[in-house]
């Protein structure tokens, strides 16, 4: 057994010897196409040289220092490039190394602004039922995950979550599910009692939890303005949407909404370096700097030069070589593709999806089954050199996650397609091997 613990205890894992573009090769040679991008991380593909030169000129030039002793230049240059292709008034960022430090700090951030203007009892986060922020204490109290919440019980922060969100785009015109209405927030809020919850925390497309479950256009404009009467901060987790996945830099602009915190990490750096960051609105900032002038949040490695380095040459290269516009084509694309498989496997079930982050529910090929539909069905795909995320929260853990880098070319898209498709004839012959219509 090796060293290294693995998820499943014991178990062991491919080893891979090298990636470049959508493509990571194991030690045998072997290509997979990453059409998940990781854990919807990879952003700009594996390899790019501009990224690798940054991360060298900057190990030359200095490594680390420690925040409150100095500052360097590609984290103030980072900051300043990214709360530029924030929405209008988010214009400062503090950086974490992870998207549960991101929410988590977010969540202290809203804590501390309520105390700073004088009402410290608002100490609360709501969240939304089929949620995912993170694994440290406070992140996983914010979510609606009661699989990774259930060994933990009374020790995660007191938090409520709001009404459930589902079946949205399943049925005909895309109508919000009445569950998750302006009136059924209404009443999480009054259960909760508006003046002891600082803030509202929502996926703008529910990642790993639900499998890219899209809500409608208005939606998150919907909740803004439910937030906003009742006087509770909005924080975004945009750790998978943001900085471009859904073909705009952060998902809340679909929405015109502009949140008063911002979590983001995974694709800022698209994987070269573990980083995350919170963007404030000003709104916050002023609050703190008018009350006790602290920003006490941090780690050790908040900043860090190399991670700086390397996300500031990720955005660059997302801007120099107009991604988003390669989001929008191969979006397209990669719907027509889906929507097709759809059509001919009826194992393939709900495709729903936004810019580069789809998803689709998959019928279970044994009702004995006792894995996970969506485990199996990634397993499937590996074996045919395609990795896709298995998503979904058990017993409704019959999702998958396709999203490849945004960089990806319409060649490679075709060349998923047709591996997804052999995932696809796979995992139906588990159990209904004369399935294909
Ligand atoms: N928020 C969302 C929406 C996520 O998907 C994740 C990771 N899957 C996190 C937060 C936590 O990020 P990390 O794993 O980098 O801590």
């Amino acid at each position: 057994m090796s060293a290294l613990l693995k998820q499943r205890i014991g178990s062991g894992l491919t080893v891979a010897a090298k990636a470049a573009g959508v493509r990571i090769f194991d030690s045998q040679g072997r290509d997979y196409i990453d059409g998940s991008g990781g854990a919807m991380t990879v952003s700009i593909g594996h390899g790019v040289s501009t990224v690798l030169a940054a991360i060298q000129r900057q190990a030359e030039a200095v490594c680390f220092t420690y925040r409150t002793q100095f500052t360097t230049e590609p984290a103030e240059q980072l900051a300043s490039e990214l709360t530029a292709l924030a929405p209008e008034g988010i214009n400062a960022a503090f950086f974490v190394n992870s998207g549960s430090e991101a929410t988590e700090l977010a969540m202290r951030a809203a804590i501390q602004y309520w105390r700073e203007v004088g009402q410290p009892g608002k100490t609360r986060i709501l969240g939304r039922q089929i949620s995912y922020h993170g694994m440290t204490m406070g992140a996983l109290s914010m979510s609606g995950h009661p699989a990774r919440r259930k060994d933990y019980g009374d020790l995660l922060h007191p938090f409520a979550v709001g009404p459930v969100a589902d079946n949205w785009g399943r049925t005909a015109g895309e109508r919000p599910n009445e569950l998750e209405s302006s009136d059924a927030w209404d009443k999480a809020i009054a259960q909760a009692g508006a003046d002891t919850v600082a803030a509202l925390i929502v996926e703008p497309v529910i990642g790993a939890a639900g499998g890219a479950l899209v809500p409608p256009i208005g939606h998150l404009r919907m909740l803004r303005n439910v937030f906003d009467r009742n006087g509770i901060l909005l924080i975004t987790d945009e750790v998978i949407t943001g900085i471009g996945r859904t073909g705009t830099w952060f998902a809340s602009e679909h929405d015109g909404v502009v949140p008063d915190l911002i979590a983001v990490g995974k694709g800022m750096t698209s994987g070269y370096t573990p980083m995350g960051a919170v963007l404030f609105h000003d709104r916050i900032v002023e609050a703190m700097r008018q009350g006790s002038g602290m920003a006490p949040f941090g780690h050790t490695f908040s900043g860090n030069p190399l991670s700086a380095a390397a996300s500031l040459a990720v955005l660059r290269y997302i801007r120099d070589n107009d991604v988003l516009a390669n989001v929008k084509a191969r979006a397209a694309q990669l719907q027509a593709g889906l929507h097709d498989l759809q059509r001919r496997y009826t194992a393939l079930q709900w495709v729903r999806g936004r810019g580069l982050l789809w998803g689709f529910d998959l019928r279970k090929p044994d009702p004995a089954a006792t894995a996970s539909t969506g485990a199996l069905f990634a397993a499937d795909c590996f074996a045919e050199g395609l990795i896709v995320y298995p998503a979904g929260i058990a017993p409704r853990d019959h999702a998958a996650i396709v999203s490849p880098p945004l960089t990806i070319t319409a060649n490679d898209m075709n060349d998923l397609l047709r591996r997804l498709e052999a995932g696809l004839r796979r995992f139906t012959a588990r159990a209904i091997p004369s399935d294909t219509r």
